[in-house]
């Protein structure tokens, strides 16, 4: 550390230096230097004393593949994925875990015996986080997804697996969300806005309310006359299927009610439109860190065979379980109560 308190560049923590028998793992992704998980994954390594280390590797578009054979090569032992190499890394892989087969998407590589393995822990680390900080178990519960995208897709795989009653997908573009719903096989189904309304769980699986992301509201997602027209309450999506329809997250949240769990799976801010309304009306909320912080104890758990030190996670990125509950929202059983 330099006298301001800054960490020098190019310099560790003399405590832990690194050695020939030092393993690596490391982040795939472009951009990948606001990446939180080198903090998440070096201090689980500190805490258990593992002599491993975590660094972030910046990899352009299209070299998912030369990255992931390279890092066989070198004998690194897991990375994890993000944009915008998710699918790519699933294919790129040398086997894939059931998971990843059905959703074409992998967030973490295993490396054993020189053979690389496409996992997935973002549904898993979902589920995770709303058992440990909220309480709250997915089995035989009414959920509804907002987003089709490669994170709703692995929340609706995770939910049914879990034992869900009901996984309702809302989405922009309803071929899309026919597509994420049928992920949950027999209890999946494209819904509309009513659905939320006696659902126990609503998640937010959709960009809206990110830092840098378009706004919530409608005008600001698609500018006028330009972008798709505004889908009347309650009409089905499977009625416009060419079509995309504009959603109003505040719109969204603001027909939750207290006995109610809104999770948005945006961690920056850390309370967001649909966060903010929901909260509003008592609904329970969550915001997206807790699932940060347990899809990389899941991977940590995978490349490590060690459990993952979820505390000393949390602290890493300046936190704990309980700030991860938005806009003042009470989750419910968790520590923090
Ligand atoms: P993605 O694959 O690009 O999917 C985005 C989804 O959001 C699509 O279904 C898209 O609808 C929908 N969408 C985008 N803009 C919209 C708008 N203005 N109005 C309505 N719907 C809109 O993205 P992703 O990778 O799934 O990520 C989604 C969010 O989850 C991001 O905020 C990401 O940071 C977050 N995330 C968090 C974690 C975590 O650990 N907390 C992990 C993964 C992702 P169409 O299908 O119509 O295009």
């Amino acid at each position: 550390m330099s006298g301001t308190g800054h960490t020098v560049p190019g310099r560790r923590d003399a405590a832990r230096p690194v050695s020939a028998r030092t393993a690596v793992a490391g982040v795939i992704g472009d951009p990948v230097e606001h990446s939180l998980s080198p903090a998440l994954h070096n201090a689980a390594f500190a805490a258990l004393g593992l002599d491993w280390v975590y660094v972030a590797f910046p990899v352009r578009r299209g070299d998912a593949r030369a990255a992931i054979v390279g890092a066989v090569a070198l004998g690194v032992r897991g990375l994890s994925v993000t944009m915008p190499h998710k699918q790519a890394a699933a294919l790129a892989a040398d086997r894939r875990t059931a998971a990843v087969e059905l959703l074409g998407a992998a967030n973490a590589i295993v490396v054993r015996d020189g053979v690389s393995i496409a996992c997935t822990t973002d549904g898993e680390g979902l589920i995770a986080d709303l058992r440990a900080s909220a309480g709250f178990e997915a089995t035989g519960r009414r959920c509804v997804v907002v987003g089709a995208g490669g994170a709703a897709r692995a929340v609706v795989l995770a939910l049914a697996e879990a034992g869900a009653a009901s996984v309702v997908v809302l989405n922009r573009t309803a071929e899309r969300g026919e597509l994420a719903a049928a992920l949950a096989g027999r209890v999946g189904r494209a819904g509309r806005v009513e659905d939320v309304d006696d659902a126990d769980l609503v998640v937010n699986a959709t960009p809206v309310g990110m830092r840098g992301a378009a706004a919530a509201s409608p005008g600001a997602s698609a500018p006028a006359g330009t972008g798709p027209a505004p889908v009347a309450a309650g009409e089905h999506p499977a009625t416009r299927t060419s079509a995309a329809k504009v959603l109003d997250l505040a719109a969204i949240g603001g027909r939750l009610a207290a006995g109610q769990l809104a999770v948005d799976l945006v961690y920056a801010p850390s309370t967001t439109p649909f966060l903010d309304a929901a909260s509003g009306h008592g609904a329970t909320t969550r915001n997206g860190r807790g699932m940060l912080v347990h899809q990389a104890a899941g991977a940590f758990e995978l490349w490590t065979g060690e459990p993952a030190p979820v505390d000393a996670m949390w602290s890493a990125i300046d936190g704990s379980a309980a700030d991860a509950n938005a806009a003042g929202g009470q989750a419910r059983g968790g520590p923090e109560t």
